[in-house]
């Protein structure tokens, strides 16, 4: 490994939300950079002024502050290598491109957009479909190699426009060491001459992006698989300055839950899950959903993404972010596509839900919830019913009884169950829980058995009948705890309560 100091930055271009592989993206970078003690910084890649989305660097920030993954350096954050954003920094990049122009690793190409899309076409009609800007044709295109140096002075004078070429030698293998995918090689022939500076004075992505990450001394570049292609041009560039190239990590594509081909947003439309961490609307007015907004936690929605594309090696599937800085390395992350799942990821938050502190979990239902319902009361019922909860919603779907006296009985517990001697059972079952002085979990379950074990009848004959007067519902938590929870009085009550509600639905049936 690299001796430099870890230093990896996320740099995404503000075109819109993050989708969740770039939170994958970020995810990664900010654990490599906190298992290495280095730092991670967030750059803003705008450099194509045409894709610029107003709001989608407030919405970046803001998602990744509620993954709890914050970089240490960027735009309103602070560091020693701002500016942050690429449109701030403009004034820089054109002094390096004019120095691979003098070094002769680039030059001025004048051709407009016209010639160059004559060119193609030309070029079909002869059979080549593929037409590039290469050490091939370049000969013959207007550029300050095909054309005499007088003229190419004279027409940067006239101020025509121009944008500055990579000169991608012929025939030269490059070869680098993915971090995750071992040696790659690629021959310069089947690369173009990329532009690397615009006519509108810009830098494109290529060259802003290589500048800025040596001028910010990235040691480790942490990035999508689908920036694989321009690693080559990267590692180029790289040598043609001079510089010592970062390593590279060309991290897997996530891949649908239902098929071959990259996870994309109408996946999430189509089979009903978020694929943006947060909500987003666009200027129409339309909303992405976001898994915020659904009711995922964000340790559960982080440790779910931490696992599309890497594993620790061991069958522990629940980690606490510091659990996973600890546990993370690059060699554990694997070549091939992660295939998302939106069950797994249901059962990532069943089992955050689970683990959370009832007192948190009553706090957060309370903000959720109509009525006003006292914290402790709050608390109990998450207690009893977070085993059957995916999301802190569900717990008063499933739950709300335990406060709120049921209005309805379910349909299919009461055709099947309310018949023979449902009723004169529970009477007597009634009697039974009167006499009780204790009311706890365990003196009604003991009384429960010895009334069975006298009536020599079976659960089935008053367990449900007990668990719908009680609560509406056909399956639930423990009775036991249901009645003790509710205590005595309210006990007897929804009994009878249930009784006369029942005849009088059959009555008028
Ligand atoms: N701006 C690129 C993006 O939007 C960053 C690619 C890279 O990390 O080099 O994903």
């Amino acid at each position: 490994m690299s001796t430099r100091p870890v230093r990896v930055r996320f740099a995404p271009s503000p075109t819109g939300p993050l989708h969740m592989g770039g939170v994958r993206t970020a995810l990664y970078n900010y654990l490599f950079a906190k298992k290495h003690n280095g730092t991670f910084v967030i750059r803003i890649e705008d450099t194509d002024q045409t894709r610029f989305v107003e709001g989608a660097q407030d919405y970046i920030m803001d998602a990744m502050k509620w993954c709890g993954i914050m970089p240490t350096e960027g735009p309103g954050i602070g560091g020693d290598f701002g500016p942050y954003i690429q449109s701030e920094r403009k004034a820089m990049y054109r002094p390096y491109a004019e120095e691979l122009v003098s070094n002769d690793k680039a030059y001025y190409a004048f051709d407009t957009s016209e010639d160059l899309t004559k060119m193609r076409e030309q070029a079909k009609e002869m059979g080549m479909p593929n037409w590039q800007y290469n050490s091939v044709t370049r000969g013959s295109m207007q550029n300050s190699i095909s054309l005499p140096s007088d003229e190419v002075k004279k027409r940067i004078e006239n101020g025509d426009p121009y944008v500055i070429r990579m000169k991608m030698p012929r025939n030269v293998d490059i070869r680098f060491e993915d971090e995750i995918r071992g040696w790659v090689v690629v021959n310069t022939n089947n690369l173009d001459d990329k532009v690397l500076f615009k006519s509108d004075g810009m830098p494109t992505y290529h060259l802003a992006n290589i500048v800025d990450d040596h001028t910010m001394e990235i040691s480790h570049v942490i990035r999508g698989e689908e920036w694989l292609p321009s690693a080559p041009l990267h590692v180029m560039l790289y040598d043609a300055f001079g510089w010592e190239a970062p390593k590279f990590a060309h991290l897997p594509l996530l891949l649908k839950p239902d098929g071959p081909g990259k996870l994309s947003k109408r996946d999430g439309d189509r089979l009903g899950f978020p694929v943006f961490p947060t909500n987003w609307t666009t200027a129409e007015g339309d909303i992405f959903s976001g898994y915020r907004e659904n009711g995922y936690f964000s340790g559960a929605f982080v440790n779910m993404l931490a696992f599309l594309g890497w594993n620790p090696g061991t069958t522990q599937e629940i980690f606490s972010l510091e659990e996973l800085v600890e546990a993370f390395s690059l060699d554990r992350v694997s070549k091939a596509g992660a295939k998302f799942d939106p069950d797994k990821t249901k059962w990532f938050q069943q089992q955050y839900i689970r683990s959370t502190d009832d007192v948190i979990l009553a706090e957060l239902l309370q903000k959720e919830i109509e009525g006003d319902y006292p914290l402790d009361k709050l608390t109990e019922v998450c207690r009893l019913i977070k085993e059957r909860a995916t999301f802190v919603k569900d717990i008063w779907e499933e739950g709300s009884y335990l406060l709120e006296r049921p209005t309805s009985y379910d349909e299919k517990t009461t055709r099947k169950k309310w018949k023979n001697d449902a009723e004169a059972n529970m009477q007597e079952f009634k009697t039974v829980l009167s006499e009780l002085d204790d009311f706890s979990p365990e003196t009604i379950e003991v009384a429960f058995k010895s009334f069975l074990e006298k009536k020599e009848i079976g659960v089935g004959a008053v367990l449900p009948q007990f668990r719908l007067l009680l609560s509406g519902k056909g399956m639930g938590p423990s009775m036991f705890d249901i009645s003790s929870f509710l205590g005595k009085e309210e006990t007897l009550y929804r009994i009878e309560a249930g009784i006369k509600a029942l005849a009088e639905a059959k009555a008028n049936a």
